[in-house]
């Protein structure tokens, strides 16, 4: 079972994917959980090349080759070998990130993250669970990680994009869920981690 976590900036699904994770194991299964971008050992140097750095040091045409070279790396090395053994990978974002990040950033390459998809990925998870948070509250969460000196994560390009950016990726994901609603739901993510864990574990 393939199972990924999505959402913009601060939502909450890397704590979810965790908690996700924890209650798998607690049942007796063997879980990788894993994330993108990142992943494998290959992965994560393609993620420094992307999450490092100033904006514009790529072509968005670039970033989206290097998000596809990151998730093949990713698949081959661990997803695809985590799942011929019978385990369950929840992964922290996968290719809906892509859709909704590259598709907000240049709507004009959307046939082209399609066209990728297809070429070089061309799995999706069994389930994947969109947790829904309003940009507004999943920025004050951001912020306050990044204030917190013990735990303050390096600062991230893409989380400094803002609230404009942010409600069009939330749109985005809502979009793909009504699209897709056999594999995707959304998770209202307000409230405390264990409240909407135990949403999670509903809608799976
Ligand atoms: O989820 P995580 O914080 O680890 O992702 C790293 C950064 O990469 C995020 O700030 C996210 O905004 C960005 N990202 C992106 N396009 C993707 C996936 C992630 O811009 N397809």
């Amino acid at each position: 079972m393939f199972i990924s976590l999505e959402g913009i900036d601060g939502s909450g699904k890397s704590t979810q994917a965790r908690m996700l994770a924890d209650a798998l194991r607690a049942e007796g299964r063997e879980v990788v959980l894993t994330r993108e971008p990142g992943g494998s050992p290959g992965a994560e140097e393609i993620r420094h090349l992307l999450v490092d750095g100033r904006a514009d040091r790529w072509s968005a045409e670039t970033e989206l080759l290097l998000f596809t070279a990151a998730r093949r790396d990713h698949l081959e090395r661990t997803v695809r070998p985590a799942l011929d053994r019978g385990a369950w990978v929840v992964t922290d974002r996968f290719a809906d990130s892509t859709r909704v990040y590259q598709g907000a950033t240049r709507g004009d390459l959307r046939g082209r993250v399609d066209a990728l998809h297809r070429l070089m990925i061309g799995v999706e998870p069994d389930r994947t669970l969109v947790i829904d948070l309003d940009p507004a509250e999943a920025l004050a969460r951001t912020t306050r990680r990044h204030a917190a000196p013990a735990t303050a994560a390096p600062e991230d390009r893409f989380e400094t994009m803002g609230l404009p950016f942010q409600t069009r990726l939330r749109a985005g994901f809502a979009a793909l869920a009504s699209a897709h609603p056999d594999r995707i739901r959304l998770i209202d993510g307000r409230g405390s981690a264990e409240d909407v864990a135990a949403r999670v574990r509903a809608a799976l």
